[in-house]
């Protein structure tokens, strides 16, 4: 087994392993504890039926040591702060990896009824739960950014939101948010993830607050495939996602503007590698990412599993070539999943 093919394999099988860092529900598709697998970053899903386990730091399998260090990421110092009102610093941001500060600064979506939500989302669930706030405003994230920079080594700051009734479709918000981080840690990357903004002058104006890098997210360019997984989404064509990621590029630069492709939905593997092809010749980093069936979403109650390991390694090493082609690694992205990398394969096989 090589280091590529175990990071697949675990990333579709899940691990068992004591991760103080995780994270449950939230928005975006997946839900996993963070390690450092290997010297990289990575979000494995924790599974108490998984053959994989994790003793005296080193991986296993069916108790084979596979000869692979994993390290659990520490629970960050800033956890244990509270706003001068109370508020947990750990519910209005969370570390992702070992270095990544990420916030979902409006946690509701206007998607988020049963008929339009994305199955795979799970994004008011943890404000059900009391994890989180509802919105996040721009002086409490700048107070939490300052601390974890400070105190926990943070080198860049990922900002999601859900999709807001207004044309802007929430980039405004997340523009003020990242102004008032920029303004407590100058310098600091940060990516923003948002939908195609029906108003296209936010995207400028989420570039002139500062933001390094934005992630566009489509999930899937199989109409179909949007139609049955993500309906409220894919009321925006492919043809109004084309636009903004042009438009993207053009304002923050190529392999600054990344989108994730999920593995799992029931695309022709074919098709979404051609698709990823299209995406990085218009320098759009494509993330690829297994879908997994995230606690508390439709999926999960559709009994969604995850897709087979063959399935997301071919696909992952077949995009990870046309991206080493391009030029294009996530590290160069600055900040955001890419960047990270967590919760994709593609940089373990180099890109
Ligand atoms: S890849 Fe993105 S979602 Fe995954 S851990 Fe990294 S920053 Fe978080």
């Amino acid at each position: 087994m090589t280091i590529f093919t175990t990071r697949v394999d675990v990333a579709v099988r899940g691990v068992r392993v004591d991760a103080p860092v995780r994270r449950r529900a939230g928005a975006g598709p997946s839900d996993d504890g963070h390690v450092i697998l290997a010297g990289q970053a990575a979000a494995l899903p924790i599974d108490l039926s998984s053959p994989f386990t994790v003793a005296g730091g080193r991986l296993y399998l069916d108790g084979a040591d596979l000869g692979l260090e994993v390290e659990a990421v520490d629970r960050p110092a800033f956890y244990d702060l509270k706003t001068a009102d109370g508020i947990p610093y750990h519910h209005l941001a969370r570390l992702h990896g070992r270095d990544v500060l990420a916030t979902t600064v409006i946690q509701t979506c206007v998607r988020y009824d049963p008929e339009d939500r994305c199955r795979f989302c799970a994004v008011e669930e943890s404000l059900t739960a009391g994890a989180t706030t509802r919105v996040k405003t721009p002086a409490q994230l700048a107070e939490v950014a300052e601390a974890a920079v400070r105190l926990d080594g943070v080198t860049q700051m990922l900002m999601t939101t859900g999709t807001t009734a207004t044309a802007d479709r929430g980039a405004r918000y997340l523009a003020r948010c990242v102004r008032a981080v920029l303004a407590a840690v100058p310098g600091l990357p940060i990516q923003v993830q948002c939908e195609p903004p029906a108003d296209p002058r936010a995207l400028a104006d989420l570039r002139d607050a500062g933001v390094t890098a934005i992630g566009i997210h489509v999930e899937s360019l199989d109409d179909a495939v949007r139609r049955r997984w993500m309906p409220g989404k894919a009321t925006v064509t492919l043809a109004e996602y084309d636009a903004a990621w042009t438009e993207a590029v053009r304002l923050f630069g190529p392999n600054r503007v990344s989108t994730y492709l999920l593995v799992g939905l029931g695309e022709d593997p074919d098709e979404l590698v051609a698709g990823a092809r299209r995406l990085i010749e218009m320098g759009v980093y494509p993330f690829v990412v297994p879908v997994r069936p995230l606690h508390g979403t439709l999926a999960e109650a559709d009994g969604l599993r995850p897709p087979p390991a063959e399935l997301v390694g071919r696909v992952t090493l077949e995009v990870a070539a046309e991206l080493q082609a391009a030029g294009m690694f996530g590290r160069d992205q600055g900040a955001g999943c890419a960047a990270c990398g967590a919760c994709s394969a593609l940089a373990a096989a180099g890109a």
